[in-house]
């Protein structure tokens, strides 16, 4: 079988880099082990303003827009919703924050991203503060992976299997047991850490874990964000997340992460005390050292890529890199400079 991609992993990037490559007519082969990963543990949120600061990355305008339209398009092929517009309410957690919120109130660049809350819900806790972040949204990737993942059996372009690293053949072409690829790509998350030709690039992995609760007679609509956040969904449940840990020792969820999430939750929404907990997930999330994605060729192998590192931003970022990595090898132009594992290539890969 002679295929133009072979692509390795079925999270959200290697998904919409196969849905994308298959809709500009590409023959695409997608495998992956079946297990589940992070991006269907992932609660999919879309927020612009991020961090202390409340900080807007320069690239939003590039990135929102082209995220928003791809999921769109994918929810009108599928005749589905998934992605859920909400607003958030920034629960301010210290002086300095409530001064940035201020400040960012004032900017023109600001202001149709972050607003006054006129309306604070009653029983939320907010000592320094609470503005109103637009353009919020949280993506349902668990079910945009299993519409995917049946899309690509319906095109006989997918295949239940872990990848053997020994089974693959660079010369003179690229073969891995009947397959023949024009281009590898690899896009497996964490797990690129195993691989032979990537796997020492600067990663900087972090464990994250979520729960799932049910509360009945909660009537708030909004996304909250105070630090963690909590996601209201349909039938009275509600994700709470996500948990921060650079240091693990393997993929359980711990009781430790499940205490921090309800403490922090209780401090700004006493009324949820009587959540339910339904259930409790853990996943990796695959950032990197510089914060910015994977993307590019192996210095030594020009038809096997990486496409990877999207961090805690998968969501949001991954539909701009796909168009993106997709026009430069279609055109031969250079990735941009940021996201181009050559910016690694002295230090991080050995011929
Ligand atoms: C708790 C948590 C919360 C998060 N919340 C958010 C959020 O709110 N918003 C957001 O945008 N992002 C969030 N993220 C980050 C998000 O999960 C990632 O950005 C995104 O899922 C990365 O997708 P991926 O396809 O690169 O990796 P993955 O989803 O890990 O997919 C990689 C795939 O490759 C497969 N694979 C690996 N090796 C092999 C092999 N040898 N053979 C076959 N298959 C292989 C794996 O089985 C897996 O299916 C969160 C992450 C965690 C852990």
């Amino acid at each position: 079988m002679q295929v133009d991609f072979l692509i390795v992993g079925q999270g959200l990037a290697g998904s919409l880099l196969a849905w994308e490559l298959m809709q500009r007519q590409y023959r695409v082969l997608i495998i992956d082990k079946g297990v589940e990963n992070s991006s269907q543990i992932a609660a999919g949120l879309i927020n612009p303003i991020t961090g202390q600061r409340l900080v807007k990355s320069h690239d939003m305008e590039l990135l929102l827009p082209e995220a928003n339209a791809f999921y769109k398009l994918l929810g009108k092929v599928f005749t589905d919703t998934f992605l859920i517009e909400k607003p958030m309410l920034r629960i301010l957690q210290t002086a300095t924050e409530a001064e940035y919120a201020r400040r960012r109130l004032t900017q023109i660049d600001y202001q149709s991203y972050i607003q006054p809350c006129l309306n604070v819900p009653a029983g939320i806790k907010n000592d320094f503060g609470i503005c109103l972040q637009t353009k919020t949204a949280y993506l349902r990737t668990r079910l945009l992976l299993s519409r995917l993942r049946d899309f690509f059996i319906a095109q006989d372009s997918y295949r239940q299997i872990s990848l053997d690293y020994s089974q693959l053949a660079f010369t003179p072409a690229i073969i891995w047991k009947n397959i023949r690829a024009r281009h590898l790509v690899f896009c497996e998350g964490y797990q690129a850490q195993a691989n032979p030709w990537f796997g020492e690039l600067p990663f900087q992995l972090a464990k994250g874990e979520i729960l799932t609760g049910s509360l009945s007679g909660q009537s708030l609509k909004s996304i909250l964000n105070y630090r963690h956040w909590l996601i209201p969904l349909p039938a009275d449940q509600f994700k709470i997340g996500a948990s921060f840990q650079p240091k693990w020792e393997n993929l359980l969820p711990t009781s430790h992460a499940k205490a921090e999430l309800l403490a922090s939750l209780n401090a700004v929404c006493p009324a949820f005390a009587g959540l339910q907990i339904d259930e409790h997930k853990a996943g990796i999330r695959p950032a990197t050292l510089d914060k910015q994605p994977f993307v590019g060729a192996h210095p030594q192998y020009a038809n096997v890529h990486i496409f990877n590192g999207f961090g805690a931003k998968g969501s949001l970022s991954i539909p701009w890199y796909v168009q993106h990595f997709i026009s430069a090898l279609q055109q031969g132009t250079p990735l941009a400079e940021h996201c181009d594992t050559g910016r690694y290539y002295a230090t991080h890969f050995t011929a």
